[in-house]
């Protein structure tokens, strides 16, 4: 497109157009001239008729008006609140289309970012069930007349919409927190309230053990004191015996952050217990832990298939939370490095280690593109290094010492495939060749796309 000519369309007006792509946050994408527009809930290969809502230099935003076309793929959403919530991209798309775009996803940014043209990219390894995975729950309190509501903040808005049941969520949670907010509103627990900074119980959250059952509550309240605690407590656990601890977590600060700084167990223990596999890991209120721990199984598995470990490997976990990757390896490696820049996820990684005996993972807190750079000044070898970066990829000097450092494999678990294909072209211009990339789809109904590539050394 020639970006010194002026946008084709204009506000208000009505065009006809043909969906080719969908955006990161699930918006269908269509051309006029070269010139993209952007449509909530338009997909690949419709046709419609959209009405231009804002016009920009080098794209615009439309809304849909009709469907002229409807792809294979769409369905109805089956969420009532799907358009007013925001939390899932993909519930008018069904799931085999989802899969389908998500593969293209990481296709095209393989090409377009990496220039990446004959890498094997596998079909999306999906659930079988793609509804009700998430294990946690985090969710606003609000006052209603005579009562309390308890949901998701209307999309770009701070008015709380009550919700009884979230689809991709699991049914334990739901139910406890129904429960919860009835119990606290009989008892007089008043909800925060943003604008006057007044009132007490700001959020709550629920975390469900998947394999063991146990739950933990968190309430999040604006004060110390949370009124008739010790009944509230009684009820709550007559009616939840999986509950296995409850805590309060303190934040009298005005803001978006949902935590504050002091944490206290109210009931039962600091921790509730989950299993990745044959893996035991301690979760806290304010620990890490992955939301759909079906999927992150899966994963795992193939992040470890991919490590080719026999026994005798020094493995490096750049990025390793707490020690999820590190603790899978460890099982199967001479010895495991993690490394990770949250002290208290290294402080779960450690415990984690000792709750499952495994003693030849070691831990370091700190940047792994200041970490690593040491390790391998110290003398340290790997012969497999996995990396698992947040969203904006690995640091450069990562990359660089990836590249001095010569391991065999490098096995990259990624959460945003345009990173994952920038870094692979630096990785594979350091003298690696990409094997095989598989995408993994930890969360079905939403935009996210997860994969893990591996790479040997030429
Ligand atoms: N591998 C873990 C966590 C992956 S999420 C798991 O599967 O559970 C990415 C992790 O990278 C987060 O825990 C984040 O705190 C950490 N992180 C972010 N920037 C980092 C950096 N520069 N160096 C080391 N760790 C970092």
């Amino acid at each position: 497109m020639n970006t010194k000519m002026a946008p084709p369309i204009q506000k208000n007006e009505y065009i006809d157009v043909v969906f080719e792509d969908l955006t990161h946050d699930g918006a269908g994408v269509a051309k006029v001239n070269g010139y993209p527009i952007f449509v909530p809930h338009g997909l690949p290969e419709e046709h419609a008729k959209v009405k231009v809502i804002k016009v920009k230099k080098n794209f615009a935003f439309g809304r849909l008006v009709e469907l002229y076309k409807e792809s294979p793929y769409r369905q109805e959403a089956p969420c009532p609140v799907y358009k007013q919530c925001g939390g899932c991209q993909l519930q008018h798309l069904s799931y085999e289309g989802q899969q389908k775009a998500k593969e293209k996803q990481v296709r095209d940014v393989m090409q377009r970012i990496g220039g990446l043209k004959d890498v094997p990219i596998h079909p999306v390894l999906g659930m079988e069930k793609p509804w009700e995975y998430r294990n946690k729950a985090q969710v606003p309190i609000g006052d209603r007349e005579g009562g309390l509501i308890a949901g998701f903040y209307r999309q770009g808005t701070h008015d709380i919409i009550d919700m009884k049941k979230c689809l991709i969520q699991v049914e334990e949670n739901d139910k406890l927190i129904q429960e919860v907010k009835d119990i606290c509103a009989k008892h007089g627990v008043q909800a925060y309230n943003e604008e006057r900074h007044k009132g007490t119980l700001r959020h709550v959250m629920a975390r469900y053990g998947q394999v063991t059952g146990e739950i933990m509550l968190v309430f999040i309240t604006r004060t110390e004191d949370l009124p008739h605690k010790s009944t509230i407590m009684e009820e709550i656990i007559a009616k939840f015996p999986n509950v296995k601890s409850i805590v309060q977590n303190v934040n009298d600060k005005r803001t978006n952050v949902i935590f504050g700084e002091k944490t206290k167990v109210l009931y039962g223990s600091e921790y509730i217990y989950d299993y990745i596999g044959n893996i035991k890991f301690a979760i806290s209120a304010r620990s890490f832990y992955q939301v759909n721990p079906t999927q992150t199984k899966v994963l795992y598995d193939k992040a470890l298939e991919y490590a080719e470990l026999t026994g005798n490997e020094e493995v490096i976990d750049a990025y390793c939370g707490i020690g999820t990757i590190s603790l899978f390896l460890a099982q199967k490696a001479k010895k495991v490095y993690g490394v990770e820049i949250v002290p208290e996820a290294i402080e779960d990684a450690h415990r984690n280690a000792e709750l499952n005996g495994i003693a030849n993972a070691e831990f370091e807190v700190g940047e792994a593109e200041k970490v690593i750079p040491n390790w391998y000044k110290q003398g340290i070898k790997a012969d497999v290094i996995v990396v698992d970066p947040p969203r904006k990829g690995c640091d450069d000097a990562l990359l660089e010492t990836i590249i001095a450092m010569k391991p065999e494999r490098v096995v990259y678990v990624s959460c945003n495939p345009a990173t994952l294909a920038r870094d692979l072209r630096v990785l594979e211009d350091g003298g690696f060749k990409t094997r095989e990339i598989q995408p993994v789809d930890m969360f079905p109904q939403t935009m996210h796309c997860e994969a893990v590539a591996v790479l040997e050394r030429k």
